[in-house]
């Protein structure tokens, strides 16, 4: 542990979220002496305190221990760069509009990277007027199955969730291009533009 990277993150985050030293030590029944000296780089937290200390900041431990929060450009929010994450053991769906760092069931999950539609993955558009007909003709079986199908334009998002035995559909108003989703229990994330 770089003490003085760490003392500097501690005291950043305490700041953004507006409480004193005094704040923070009493919740961990510690002294604001002590506090004050990680944040003035003079000594690193105990290793038995990180977990409460993480909580308290809002942060992951290892953020704590390497002292670097790895910040996302201002604009990260833009909808175009939605990134999906699966969690492969609960089914659980999560999007985000730049990386972040998640998990779920205890696992740390990364975004998938969607690869371009193939022959069993052809995500099919059909134009009925007001609205696109999205349809992926693929098995939906409990070990195979497409588990959502989803279309990202610029500033809005529509996802629908599958499930075994349904079919693989969505409609979509016909707002604006983007890009369409389909996501396959098996073979992960597919893609294809929508112009
Ligand atoms: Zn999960
Ligand atoms: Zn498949």
């Amino acid at each position: 542990m770089d003490c003085s990277k760490v003392g500097y993150l501690i005291s950043t985050l305490r700041k953004e979220k507006c409480m004193t030293q005094k704040e923070i030590a009493d919740k961990m029944n510690i002294s604001d002496k002590t506090i004050s000296k990680w944040e003035r780089g003079l000594g690193c937290p105990d290793v038995s305190l990180l977990a409460e200390l993480s909580k308290i900041l809002g942060v992951n431990i290892e953020k704590i221990l390497s002292g670097d929060l790895e910040e996302n450009d201002k604009d990260g929010g833009n909808m175009k760069r939605t990134k999906f994450y699966v969690c492969k053991n609960c089914g659980n769906v999560i999007t985000s509009t730049s990386e972040a760092d998640l998990s779920c069931c205890g696992r740390k999950l990364d975004y998938l990277i969607a690869k371009p539609e193939d022959e069993t993955h052809k995500i099919s558009v059909t134009d009925m007027g007001g609205e696109y007909f999205i349809n992926v003709d693929h098995p939906m079986h409990k070990n195979h199955f497409i588990s959502f199908v989803a279309f990202v334009g610029y500033d809005k998002a529509l996802i629908a969730k599958l499930y075994p035995e349904q079919n693989a559909e969505l409609h979509i108003p016909k707002i604006q291009r983007g890009k369409l989703y389909a996501y396959c229990s098996e073979h992960g994330l597919w893609s294809k533009e929508l112009r």
